[in-house]
């Protein structure tokens, strides 16, 4: 059972939105946060509210510092923040080998994933440690297992990116460990959500899935099992891991 604010960052669609529920179902006053999608943000709230729970729809974009300070000011507005799930992630919009990449794409890739990730991550200790004043918290961040098989052919830039979001999840978790705060990540296989069609891989579902060990893509839902297992305090003595949720991916 969860208790306090939790900021999901693209909390309206995909695997966001289903942690947005499931921590929602547990306990926690969610902050569902977009960057373009109001009306999605807006539907897991009312979902959340008819199954008797606390949401507020958010827009941030995470690149965006000032932006992820107002962010986390609403939050705490709200209640003590008792996490942030970094969820928010693209691929760019332009698959392909690295050669063929533009750097404007690998740029804002980098921008959101990596620095969005960052941003959130200080917000959070400078509201969650000990060292300023906090209660604590637990800090999740979603990479991907393209950190490990690298993208080859489609996005070596992305897998950059999450594999930057490991070695951040690591580093600071030594960092604030002491300071009540644990860090972790996960890192999810093929799941089904809209990623792979706005990255302009509408086939990438149909054609990869059979390929998993499982023979299938994952569901949004089972992803946020895991990370929402390591929000809250059945994980207290997990920090600096990374989940695989990959169907043996
Ligand atoms: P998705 O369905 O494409 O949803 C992306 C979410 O992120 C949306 O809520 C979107 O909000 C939000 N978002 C995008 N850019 C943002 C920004 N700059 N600031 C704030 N929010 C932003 O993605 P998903 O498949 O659920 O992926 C979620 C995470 O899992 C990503 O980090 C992704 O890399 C990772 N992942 C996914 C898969 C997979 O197979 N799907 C596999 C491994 C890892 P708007 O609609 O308002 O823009």
């Amino acid at each position: 059972m969860g208790t306090g604010v939790v900021v999901v960052t693209g909390g309206s669609r995909g695997i966001g939105a289903a942690v947005c529920r499931l921590a929602a179902a547990d306990g926690y006053d969610v902050v569902v946060n977009y960057t373009a999608d109001r009306a999605a943000a807006e539907r897991v709230v009312a979902g959340i509210a008819e199954s008797g729970g606390r949401a507020v729809a958010a827009g941030a974009d995470v690149s965006d510092e000032a932006a992820v300070e107002r962010l986390f000011e609403l939050a705490g507005e709200r209640g003590p923040l008792a996490g942030v799930v970094s969820n928010a992630g693209i691929t760019g919009n332009t698959p392909g080998r690295l050669d063929e990449q533009r750097v404007e794409v690998v740029r804002r890739v980098l921008d959101v994933n990596v620095t969005g990730v960052f941003l959130c991550a200080r917000a959070a200790v400078r509201r969650m440690s000990t060292r300023y004043g906090g209660r604590g918290g637990s800090i999740v961040h979603v990479s991907s297992v393209a950190a490990r098989r690298g993208g080859p052919g489609e996005w070596v830039h992305y897998a950059a990116s999450k594999a930057a979001v490991e070695a951040m999840t690591v580093g600071l978790a030594q960092e604030v460990g002491g300071e009540g705060i644990r860090v972790n990540a996960v890192s999810p296989g093929l799941v089904d959500t809209d990623l792979h069609v706005s990255a302009g891989l509408p086939d990438r579902l149909r054609r990869l899935a059979p390929l998993t060990p499982m023979g299938r893509a994952g569901r949004p839902e089972e992803i946020a099992e895991g990370i929402v297992w390591l929000l809250g305090p059945a994980a207290s003595y997990v920090t600096g891991s990374v989940l695989t949720i990959s169907g043996g991916r």
